[in-house]
């Protein structure tokens, strides 16, 4: 069974953000040498309905074209795997989580990030709580408890499922912050991911 250092399930903005910014660290610090990452994303993502006026940076685009856009980004990445699919069963503990496809196929993973957005939960195996959104303007929609985006060690969750508001921005951010914890912790320090321009 394959082995990565973190599986993130869900390719939306949190998914998406959470990838690119673990993915971006290498060549910076020498703790992520010869990390890898999967991202294992379903085709529906919330973002393909939308059409995006106010994210700042951002001319007015289709959240299709978006996506598609941070997608194509995020493959650039040669230690962050895109994978399509439906992960339907997932279980572990830090150092071994292990997650299986509607396919059948199983991969391990030491770290897992969960960022499936805010409609339901219905992934297997996992020992979550899962609660009403704190903050959507709409009723039925979920979230998982955790503490500033950890649910345990090793388990994080990210963007809507976070309990995070229904914005991309606040998707996103919440993407880029789990990854931050997560190389911070391997670190033993606080960490964030920069980059400057080359004045060469
Ligand atoms: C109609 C509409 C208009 C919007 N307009 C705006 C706007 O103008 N401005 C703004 O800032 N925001 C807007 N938004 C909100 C924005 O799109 C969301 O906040 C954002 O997409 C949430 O990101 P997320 O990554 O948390 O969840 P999502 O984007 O929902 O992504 C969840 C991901 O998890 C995947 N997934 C779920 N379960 C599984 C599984 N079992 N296995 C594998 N993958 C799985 C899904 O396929 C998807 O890829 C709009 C949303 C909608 C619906």
């Amino acid at each position: 069974m394959e082995k990565y250092d973190v599986i993130i399930v869900g390719g939306g903005p949190a998914g998406l953000t959470c990838g690119i910014t673990l993915a971006s660290a290498n060549g910076k610090f020498p703790f992520v040498e010869g990390k890898k990452y999967l991202l294992i994303y379903d085709e529906y993502s919330d973002l393909d309905k939308a059409y995006l006026k106010n994210v700042p940076g951002i001319e007015p685009t289709k959240g299709k074209e978006l996506l598609e856009k941070i997608r194509k980004q995020a493959s650039s990445y040669e230690n962050l795997h895109l994978k399509q699919g439906k992960v339907v069963k997932a279980s572990g503990e830090k150092g071994n989580f292990r997650i299986e496809l509607e396919n059948g196929e199983k991969f391990e993973g030491n770290y897992l990030v969960i960022a499936t957005g805010f409609h339901k939960f219905d992934i297997e195996g996992l020992d979550v709580e899962v609660i009403p959104h704190r903050k959507s303007p709409r009723p039925g929609k979920i979230m998982i408890k955790n503490e500033d985006g950890k649910v345990k060690d090793g388990l994080y969750v990210a963007g809507l499922v976070a309990g995070e508001p229904s914005m991309y921005a606040c998707a996103s951010g919440s993407g880029a912050e789990v990854a931050c914890d997560i190389l911070s912790e391997w670190a033993g320090k606080i960490v964030v991911v920069h980059d400057v321009p080359d004045e060469s």
